[in-house]
């Protein structure tokens, strides 16, 4: 809730006149809780879970050309009906986890700090927030992923997020109720070292979505924007960790691909690119017919 009565207030108190976008947000916030505008990311994460899929789910099932030349395991397919299934199966946790995790979690973002108030954050600074959210978000989820992967950890909570051997847009958030809770920590832990406006935390909670949606779509699109991000991951990198499944001690890392060069844990997917990269070539040269003697390798591509 903004302390000011009027525009005209606001505007005395900052010394100067609104911006547009800070009329607008006065003209939103003024007098609503700060509680209900926390739980604005509810319905943010509920639409992004349902509708960011979608042209996935299509591609999936219509296999258009030239779209489909890009999808990672091209062996693989799921049905309408399973895609749904995975849906109703994350709705099912959204509205059981999720949802009453984000609704009992406001007094940490109190305590924290983020502000709802007027000036609103400079571009700048929404953008060197969130990427510091990004980062730490990265490196601690890279360890507790590590982590379970452990035998324990992978029988008793992580093993259900591996149900999709060849990853979908729907199943990114697909996971036992306890790892939706561990990997809470990550995405809380950048907001909570560097706390700033309710709207850069509206973004971070939604742009981590659709990061993690777009690294299991399963298809590795060349014009995908994300190329342009240095050390990002995206859905080449992820795909392979699912493919490899529970024996996987490759590519943890849930955005860049950092940590897994630092820590030597990239090392099978960056062999099974270089093969990849040779089988190709030599298909292209009609020089090694009998190349694909790894058999792994039929149900997967390069790119
Ligand atoms: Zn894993
Ligand atoms: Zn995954």
């Amino acid at each position: 809730m903004i302390p000011y009565q009027s525009l005209h207030d606001a505007e005395i108190s900052l010394g100067r006149n609104l911006t547009f976008a800070e009329t607008l947000w006065f003209n939103y916030s003024a007098t609503k809780s700060d509680y209900f505008l926390f739980c604005h990311n509810i319905l943010f994460l509920f639409l992004i879970f349902s509708l960011v899929p979608l042209p996935l789910v299509f591609l999936e099932i219509k296999r258009l050309y030239p779209f489909d030349e890009y999808k990672i395991q091209p062996k693989v397919r799921l049905s309408l009906h399973e895609m749904l299934n995975c849906y109703k199966d994350v709705l099912k946790m959204f509205f059981l986890v999720v949802g009453p995790l984000q609704l009992i979690s406001y007094p940490s973002i109190k305590m924290i700090g983020i502000r709802t108030g007027l000036p609103l954050p400079s571009g700048f600074e929404i953008l060197s927030q969130l990427l510091v959210y990004f980062l730490v978000e990265d490196y601690t989820n890279y360890w507790i992923h590590r982590f379970l992967h452990n035998k324990w950890g992978y029988e008793k909570i992580h093993r259900v997020h591996h149900e999709y051997q060849a990853p979908i847009g729907f199943a990114a958030p697909y996971a036992h109720w306890a790892e939706i809770l561990i990997l809470g920590i990550p995405s809380f832990l950048g907001p909570a070292m560097v706390p700033g406006h309710m709207i850069t935390f509206w973004l971070w909670i939604a742009l981590r979505q659709v990061e993690a949606i777009d690294t299991h779509s399963g298809y590795d699109f060349p014009w995908n924007p994300t190329k342009y991000i240095p050390f990002y991951g995206g859905a080449e990198h992820h795909d392979y960790h699912h493919y490899v499944g529970g024996q996987s001690q490759s590519n943890f890392a849930s955005v860049f691909t950092y940590c897994d060069y630092i820590y030597g844990t990239d090392k099978g997917f960056r062999y099974q690119k270089k093969i990849l990269q040779k089988l190709k070539e030599d298909s292209t040269n009609g020089a090694a017919q009998n190349g694909r003697s790894y058999s792994e390798q039929e149900n997967y591509k390069s790119e």
